[in-house]
C-alpha cells in the first residue's frame, strides 16, 4: 500500500531501529527483532529491536550512573522543566510524522492520532509548568494544623521536601502510545528521576522517537533511556533491585504481576489499569444524544480505551427506542480501510461527539481475543443486537486487516464475562434498570472502577447517582459532552481492579517523588540556608 511506504520511509531513522541507552542509539545485544503489522491490511510495517534482560540491565546501569553522578537531581525542577519542554515541543513539531506512524502502528485514523498527539505535547508543557510549583514545595514549613498536637514543637524548624525517587521504570501500553508514555516520561524527569521507558511491543514505534527528543533536548546521558522489547523486558525492569519505582499503564493482570515483582523490594508502584466503564442513561435524556454518546463511548479508538464505556445501563422505559436507533446508526458506519490517509473523514469522536468510522483492532492476537469473547458469549446464549462477526473483505475494502463489526450484546447476565471482563474492542454489553438504586447497582457491578457516566436532564439526579458510583472519574451530563476527555490538571486513576495511584494534576507529579521531612534543631532553617548558599 502506498500510504504504508510513506510511513516506512519515516521509520528508516536510527531512533526507530535502535535502543536508546546512556545517551546513544545502540543495537540490542542479541540482535533480535520484533515485527509489527499494519492493522488495516496485516502487511509488515516494521521490525524493531527485541531488547532483553541484558539490554534492560545496560539501561539500568546507565540510569544508575546518572543518578549517582547527581547532576539531574541536583538541578531545580524549573531548570529541568526548561529542558523537558523542548521534548514536548519536539512532539508538537513532528505531529504529522508521528500521527502517520501511530495510524499505521495502532490502526487509528490519522486525524484522531494527530489530535491526541497534540494533547500529548500540550500535557507535556503542563508538566513542565509544574516545575516551579514543585520548587515552591521544597523546604515548606510543616504546619499540619488540625487536631490536637497538629503543629510540630516550636523550637524545631521542620520542613517538607519532595525528593526524586531514583531510577524508575516506565512501562507503557499501545492504545495511545505517545500519550501514555509521555505522561510518564515528562513528570518523572521534571521530578528529577532517571528513567527507563519500555514501550509496548504491540504498538510502540512513536515512543522510540522520545529517545531522539531527549538527545536533541540535551537531557544528560543516562537520565533517560528507551528499551523496546516484549513482556520479558518489562519483567526484567520490574524485578531489578536497582529500580525504585515502576509506573505502569496496561492490563489489570500485568499490573498485578508487576505489583508482585515489586513487593519483595518494596519499591513504589503507580498502576493505571483496565476498565469496564458504565454509561447510565435515564429516560429523561435526549435520545439522539444518548445514542451519540453510547457510540462514542464504546467505539472511539475501536473500543481500545481504558475508559471506554463498554457497559450500557439504560432505563427500561427507553431501552427499545434507544437500541433501535443505535443499531440503525451502527449499521451505517463505514470501515476505515486506510487509517493513514483518513485525514478528512477520520474519527470525530473527540470533537463532535460523533464516531463516524470503524477502525481495525490493533493486532491479530487482540482480534482473536475479542472474537473469542464473542464466540463464548454467543455459545452461552447472549443475544446479539448487531455485529458479532468479522466483516467480509468486500465490505471493508481490504483483505488481511483485523476488523470486527461494532457489536451490541443485549440482556447480558451480570455474571457474564462480557459484563465483567475488559474485552478491549468494539463490543458493548447492555442491561436495563428501573429505579435509581438499580442504576447504581448495575454501574457498580464489576471489580473495575476507572470511569463512568450518568446521563440525565435532571442535574440533582445526575449528581446523586454520580456521587454513588465507584470510579476514579465520573461524568454527570445531559449532553454527553466531555465523555472520554481528560484535562492535564485533573487527576485520574482507578478504584479496585483499575489501578493504584493517580495520574495528572499536581498529585500525578507527586507520584514521582518521595515526601521527606527535614527537622532542624539547635539551629534554624534560615541559618542552614545562609551556610548552604555561602
Ligand atoms: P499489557 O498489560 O498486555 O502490556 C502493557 C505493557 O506491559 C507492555 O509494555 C508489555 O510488554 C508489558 N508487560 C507485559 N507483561 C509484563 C510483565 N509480566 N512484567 C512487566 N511488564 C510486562 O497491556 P496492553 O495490552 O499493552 O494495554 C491494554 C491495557 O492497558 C488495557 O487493559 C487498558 O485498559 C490499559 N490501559 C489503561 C490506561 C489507564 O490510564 N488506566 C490507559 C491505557 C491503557
Amino acid at each position: 500500500m502506498k500510504s504504508l511506504n510513506k510511513v516506512q520511509s519515516h521509520l528508516i531513522a536510527e531512533c526507530f531501529n535502535k535502543l536508546y541507552i546512556g545517551g546513544q542509539f545502540v543495537d540490542a545485544i542479541d540482535g533480535e527483532k520484533i515485527p509489527t503489522y499494519y492493522p488495516a491490511t496485516g502487511e509488515l510495517l516494521h521490525e524493531f529491536p527485541r531488547g532483553k534482560a541484558n539490554d534492560v540491565d545496560a539501561a539500568i546501569a546507565a540510569a544508575e550512573a546518572a543518578w549517582v553522578e547527581g547532576t539531574w537531581a541536583g538541578m531545580s525542577a524549573a531548570e529541568r522543566a526548561e529542558i523537558v519542554i523542548k521534548m514536548a515541543q519536539g512532539i508538537e513539531d513532528n505531529i504529522a510524522m508521528l500521527a502517520e506512524i501511530e495510524a499505521a502502528d495502532v490502526g487509528k485514523p490519522y486525524r484522531q492520532a494527530a489530535m491526541t498527539l497534540g494533547g500529548a505535547a500540550g500535557e507535556g508543557k503542563y508538566w513542565c509548568s509544574l516545575g516551579k510549583v514543585l520548587d515552591a514545595e521544597q523546604d515548606v514549613p510543616v504546619n499540619s494544623g488540625g487536631g490536637e498536637g497538629g503543629v510540630p514543637p516550636a523550637e524545631w524548624d521542620v520542613v517538607y521536601r519532595r525528593d526524586p525517587i531514583g531510577v524508575i521504570g516506565l512501562i507503557s501500553a499501545w492504545n495511545y502510545p505517545m500519550n501514555v508514555a509521555f505522561r510518564k516520561v515528562a513528570p518523572a524527569l521534571v521530578a528529577g528521576n532517571c528513567a527507563i521507558l519500555k514501550p509496548s511491543e504491540i504498538a510502540g514505534l512513536s515512543c522510540m522517537f522520545i529517545g531522539k527528543l531527549a538527545q536533541d533536548a540535551g537531557i544528560p546521558p543516562g537520565v533517560f533511556n528507551v528499551v523496546t522489547g516484549d513482556r520479558d523486558a518489562g519483567a526484567a525492569l520490574a524485578a531489578s533491585p536497582s529500580v525504585s519505582m515502576i509506573s505502569f499503564t496496561g492490563s489489570t493482570l500485568t499490573g498485578s504481576k508487576i505489583m508482585g515483582a515489586c513487593a519483595p523490594k518494596l519499591s513504589q508502584v503507580a498502576l493505571e489499569l483496565g476498565g469496564k466503564s458504565a454509561l447510565v442513561v435515564f429516560d429523561d435524556t435526549d435520545l439522539d444524544k444518548a445514542v451519540e454518546t453510547t457510540m462514542k463511548g464504546f467505539l472511539a479508538n475501536g473500543g481500545q480505551i481504558c475508559t471506554a464505556h463498554t457497559r450500557l445501563v439504560v432505563q427500561d422505559s427507553i431501552e427499545a427506542p434507544l437500541l433501535n436507533k443505535l443499531k440503525e446508526e451502527l449499521e451505517k458506519l463505514p470501515f476505515c480501510n486506510d487509517p493513514i490517509t483518513e485525514k478528512d473523514r477520520g474519527d470525530r469522536a473527540w470533537e463532535d461527539g460523533m464516531t463516524d468510522v470503524v477502525q481495525p483492532v490493533v493486532c491479530d492476537s487482540q482480534h482473536k481475543k475479542i472474537m473469542g469473547f464473542l464466540h463464548e458469549a454467543k455459545a452461552a446464549g447472549v443475544e446479539v443486537l448487531t455485529g458479532g462477526e468479522v466483516p467480509d473483505e468486500a465490505t471493508v475494502g481490504n483483505s488481511g486487516g483485523y476488523f470486527i463489526q461494532p457489536t451490541v450484546l443485549i440482556n447480558v447476565e451480570r455474571d457474564a464475562d462480557v459484563w465483567q471482563k475488559e474485552v478491549f474492542g468494539p463490543v458493548l454489553s447492555v442491561r436495563s434498570f428501573s429505579t435509581e438504586d438499580d442504576a447504581v447497582l448495575e454501574a457498580n457491578s464489576t471489580s473495575f472502577g476507572l470511569a463512568s457516566t450518568v446521563m440525565s436532564s435532571d442535574p440533582a439526579k445526575a449528581m446523586r447517582v454520580a456521587n454513588r458510583i465507584r470510579a476514579g472519574a465520573v461524568f454527570a451530563t445531559s449532553t454527553g459532552e466531555g465523555l472520554l476527555a481528560e484535562h492535564p490538571a485533573v487527576s485520574r486513576g482507578g478504584f479496585g481492579f483499575s489501578g493504584v495511584g493517580r495520574e495528572l494534576g499536581i498529585g500525578g507529579l507527586h507520584e514521582y517523588t518521595e515526601l521527606k521531612s527535614v527537622n532542624y534543631t539547635g539551629f534554624s532553617l534560615a541559618d542552614a540556608k545562609k551556610k548552604h548558599t555561602g
